[in-house]
């Protein structure tokens, strides 16, 4: 088996690696570290979980550990499609470098460009950022992207999703043509192809899993739901999620709840906190340090249930999550894929459960297609639809929360065109099961009383899926493009291989399982 002494790291890094306890490369690490620290570009086809992140964090670390940042010209970039993952890859920076001295500076929305601003001027070794905010320092001339020796693009197809690739490109043409390009995806779809031939060059292709496969350590299940009547439907189907929980009993020590919509993630976990569970949300359009909050909870394990939106959850890297529920089937088969892959992380076992109604079925049927297997059939636990009187009537309802939600601005400008569109009748429906819910959480319902009903439009944005990534407008791509292309690129590379866990599958992996399981 690969050891991490092997490959050629700086020994300052292997101790970091030691020291966080890792024992030997996981199948991305040893198939992309090598070729990464010669000096080639590296297409690495991996999920989040593959411990991909450190396959590009360790060789930077090595590489950069040589040579001086100058002022205003970092020396790598790495570009995230999200907040939440940017401040993942610095945390790792953190770990690793933490024997070396390398400066890094993390651009992201919600952060000061004043602080940022300070410490690109004194130089830095790593520049982490989302595509957005990356641009606009550029475009403030607060930054030259001349000096960049390496360039890493993680989650490559998640920036597709976003609409970012047109600032992708842009930034690639800012870059020196002579860099290098660790690029990351989890699938290659046609564009991310394109991008790769067209900026990569001659890479070493590494690839982990089959495209969009589902981890074989998560055990997963779904729940034909029926509502008794439309207007209980929804409180209905949160009694279900809960009697999904409580069936889980000691063995969900914590969860990641699913919607596909930002209103139902507040409802939903309002919901189950009423009814005494511990539950936060989060999704793009709350603001910035309640989301790390929740977060930080959550990885703590301070918080149990973590109600979340398909955007706000893509790549965290909580390491031991035991459960996935799906409130909803989502409408990208893909998405069920990175939404089951938050528990089952690094080898553990992890379980994902899923309602479905009879309106998703045809998504339930493209996801069975995608993962080549029918998802098993659960019983209902609750073994039928009643009604659920423990439920708040203001919880279904757009009330005042509602205001925070998606804004046209916030919108990616290309958003993925198989994106669902909810028909402005759905969100009416909401509406309508809400004014029929029970009457009991009365302080809820005097305090809404106070509240202006919402208007029509906001109750349809309200209900738009979750496409928000990081809320602030200076985030939103731009349609600008100025991509040029590396000669003799060659998205396929002439060192193809594809490793799988089979007989690579670190110790690590039975290990956590098992301390989790006697704990
Ligand atoms: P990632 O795919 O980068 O999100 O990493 C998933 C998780 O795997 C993270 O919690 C890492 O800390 C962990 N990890 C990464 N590499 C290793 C390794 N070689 N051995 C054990 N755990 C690892």
């Amino acid at each position: 088996m690969t050891k991490f002494s092997d490959l050629n790291l700086s020994p300052k890094v292997v101790k970091a690696i030691e020291e966080a306890g890792y024992e030997s490369p996981t199948p991305i690490q040893a198939g992309a570290i090598p070729p990464a620290l010669e000096g080639r570009d590296v297409l690495g086809i991996a999920q989040t979980g593959t411990g991909k992140t450190a396959g590009f964090v360790l060789p930077m670390i090595t590489l950069l550990a040589r040579g001086r940042a100058r002022a205003r010209m970092p020396r790598s970039l790495v570009l995230c499609p999200t907040r939440e993952l940017a401040a993942q890859v610095a945390e790792n920076f953190d770990t690793y470098a933490k024997h070396v001295k390398l400066t890094k500076a993390l651009l992201i929305g919600g952060v000061s460009f004043k602080e940022q601003d300070k410490l690109i001027d004194k130089g830095v070794d790593v520049l982490i950022a989302t595509p957005g905010r990356l641009l606009d320092h550029f475009e403030r001339g607060k930054l030259l992207l001349t000096g960049v020796q390496i360039m890493v693009i993680d989650e490559a197809d998640r920036m597709l999703d976003m609409g970012f690739i047109p600032d992708i490109e842009r930034i690639f043409s800012l870059t020196p043509f002579t860099r290098q390009t660790l690029f990351f995806s989890a699938t290659m779809a046609p564009e991310i192809e394109r991008i790769t031939n067209t900026f990569l060059s001659n890479p070493a292709r590494v690839e982990v899993a089959r495209q969009a496969s589902a981890s074989e350590t998560i055990t997963q299940g779904v729940v034909m739901f029926k509502g008794s009547r439309r207007d209980r439907e929804a409180s209905e189907k949160r009694k279900l999620l809960r009697a999904l929980i409580d069936g889980e009993g000691d063995l969900c020590s914590n969860a990641i709840i699913f919607c596909n919509r930002k209103t139902d993630v507040d409802i939903v976990a309002k919901s189950l906190k009423k009814n005494g569970y511990d539950a936060a949300p989060i999704h793009g359009d709350l603001d910035q340090s309640q989301r790390t909050r929740t977060l930080d909870g959550f990885r703590d394990g301070a918080l149990r249930f973590l109600v979340a939106s398909d955007v706000a959850a893509r790549g965290l890297d909580v390491p031991s999550v035991s459960h996935v529920f799906n409130f909803d089937v989502p409408s990208h088969a893909e998405d069920y894929v990175h939404r089951i892959g938050r528990t089952g992380r690094a080898g553990r076992l992890g379980k994902a459960m899923m309602i479905c109604n009879p309106r998703d079925e045809k998504n339930l049927a493209a996801i069975d297609a995608l993962l080549q297997k029918e998802i098993p059939r659960i019983e209902n636990p609750i073994g039928g639809p009643a009604p659920d009187t423990a439920d708040a009537p203001t919880k279904d309802s757009a009330g005042p929360e509602s205001s925070t939600e998606e804004k046209p601005e916030d919108k990616p400008a290309k958003p993925r065109r198989t994106r669902s569109r909810r028909k402005p009748s759905d969100a009416a429906q909401t509406q309508e099961a809400t004014a029929a819910q029970p009457s009991e959480a009365k302080p809820e319902i005097a305090a809404q009383q106070d509240t202006p009903a919402p208007t029509e439009q906001t109750e349809q944005a309200a209900a738009r899926p979750d496409t928000s990534d990081e809320a602030p407008r200076e985030d939103k791509p731009k349609r600008s493009r100025g991509g040029r292309g590396r000669s003799g690129g060659n998205g396929g590379g002439s060192d193809n291989r594809t490793v799988g866990m089979g007989d690579h599958m670190p110790s690590f992996i039975a290990l956590s399982f098992e301390e989790r399981r006697a704990s």
